[in-house]
């Protein structure tokens, strides 16, 4: 297979980080570093993976903790949806003041959008944003594998009290641009443990 997938739980708040390799040419893409560089960096290191990029699902701090560390010792670019660029800057938007430790996190280095593909070696990202949980929330779908980030966890779906958050817009934004999906495609949340579309639809007490 030539997709590697590896599951961290980083920070204080048990957040997934995953990296992804491309096997065949050992570059490969870290979403959302949420904290714990060092358990990040050491991964890759053990597996001989090259950092291209970084990719935060949203802007909030236990997906985007570690950015400027890991982006240091990697000089990787970190990637974001346009709509959550100013989270990254803003304690009160990212949730840090709230955790009272306000964290402003580096720029940006490019800007996404919707429907916009990210090459890692032989591996696309496809980028579907999923506003709701945050206006610039997205999912990344790599074949058969959905990154979720915290619009649709398994058996739930993401808070909407937040700064910006919508309720409706996120559960537009699931039954429009996730449930209908291929229902084999297995989702990979920002929090707890793996599912699938299938499952999903006929089972998350949130969508029916
Ligand atoms: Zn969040
Ligand atoms: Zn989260």
């Amino acid at each position: 297979m030539k997709v590697f997938i590896k599951r961290l739980v980083v920070s204080d708040f048990s957040s997934n980080c995953y990296i992804i390799g491309c096997n065949e040419t050992k570059e490969s893409v870290v979403i959302d570093p949420g904290g714990d560089s060092g358990l990040i960096l050491r991964i890759l290191k053990e597996n001989d993976l090259r950092l291209t990029y970084i990719i935060n699902t949203h802007g909030h701090i236990d997906h985007i903790g570690a950015n400027s560390s890991v982006k240091k010792t990697t000089d990787c670019e970190v990637l974001l949806h346009k709509e959550d660029e100013k989270l990254l800057t803003d304690p009160v938007l990212n949730l840090s003041s709230l955790f009272m430790r306000d964290i402003s996190i580096d720029k940006a280095d490019r800007l996404l959008d919707d429907e916009d593909v990210i090459k890692v070696g032989r591996i696309n990202l496809n980028v579907i944003h999923t506003p709701g949980h945050t206006p610039g929330s997205i999912c990344l779908r790599i074949d058969r594998f959905l990154f979720t980030g915290d619009t649709l966890f398994a058996s739930g779906v993401g808070r909407t009290d937040f700064p910006y958050g919508s309720h409706e817009a996120l559960i537009k934004s699931i039954k429009t641009r996730l449930l209908i999906l291929d229902g084999g495609i297995i989702i990979y949340p920002g929090h707890g443990e793996k599912s699938t579309i299938e499952k999903e639809r006929l089972t998350n007490p949130f969508l029916t």
